[in-house]
């Protein structure tokens, strides 16, 4: 479904990404797990066409889209749920999940996806109409992930879903991660919480200092030396 051929992205002059190739396929979740500073989140943004890449290929469903607007990979079906969950706080719940919903294709169906998410997310219908500054971390990260899917995008990217949130929280939040899967969603997360994401990945990508050092199933990742070492401390 997606695939990166060789891409180098950075900021300005800076290179942060170098070579990172890697493919997500229709149904699957996939991650990409690292140290903070590793290039997760360049690799998210670059993506979504919020960063152009200097090098490489970027194709989702056979088409090229290397060099598409982020709003252009909105309308293909990659919807980026960024860290630090970033709602209008002043604005309620209903309302930033209706941002979701901005661009025309999805506006249109912007009352049925209201209610696909609500069935999947009760605790967020219990909260609509407070402001969405109000709920806590863990609240807002489920309104964050809800607003994502009132696209009903094809591909679904978490950039850290559970930083800064309680373990029980973040228990939550990828007990409802397994949730949107079931419903055949295709996954790519980002995290530093490594060893919950594992369990949650069919496969992953270790990345260090913006190169791909690790590639494969998230069984063998568990089991691997250096992910122990490095990522789960054992
Ligand atoms: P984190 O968990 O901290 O988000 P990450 O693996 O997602 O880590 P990135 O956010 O992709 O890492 O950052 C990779 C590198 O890019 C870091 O060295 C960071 O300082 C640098 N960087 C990030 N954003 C910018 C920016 N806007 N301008 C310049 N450099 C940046």
């Amino acid at each position: 479904m997606l695939r990166l051929e060789n891409i180098h992205a950075g900021y300005g002059p800076t290179t942060i990404l170098h070579d990172i190739s890697l493919t997500v396929e229709a149904g699957e979740v996939v991650t990409i797990v690292g140290a903070n500073g590793a290039g997760k989140t360049t690799t998210l943004r670059t993506i979504a066409g919020l960063i152009r890449p200097t090098a490489g290929t970027i194709t989702f469903e056979g088409e090229d889209v290397t060099r598409l607007s982020s709003h252009e990979m909105v309308d293909r079906g990659i919807t980026l749920i960024p860290e630090g969950r970033q709602l209008f706080p002043d604005m309620t719940v209903q309302e930033n999940l209706l941002m979701g919903a901005y661009r025309k294709a999805a506006r249109q169906h912007k009352d049925a996806a209201l209610q696909e998410v609500l069935s999947l997310f009760p605790r967020v219908r219990e909260r609509l109409t407070q402001k969405a500054g109000s709920l806590s971390g863990g609240e807002q990260q489920m309104v964050a992930i809800a607003r994502g899917m009132m696209a009903r995008p094809k591909l679904l990217m978490f950039d850290e879903p559970s930083l800064g949130l309680a373990p029980i929280i973040v228990t939550q939040v990828f007990d409802v991660i397994e949730t949107i899967v079931k419903t055949g969603a295709t996954v790519l997360i980002v995290e530093q919480n490594v060893f919950h994401t594992l369990k949650a990945a069919d496969r992953g990508y270790v990345l260090e200092n913006g190169e791909i050092v690790l590639a494969d199933t998230s069984d063998a990742l568990l089991h691997n030396d250096h992910v122990r070492q490095a990522y789960l401390g054992i």
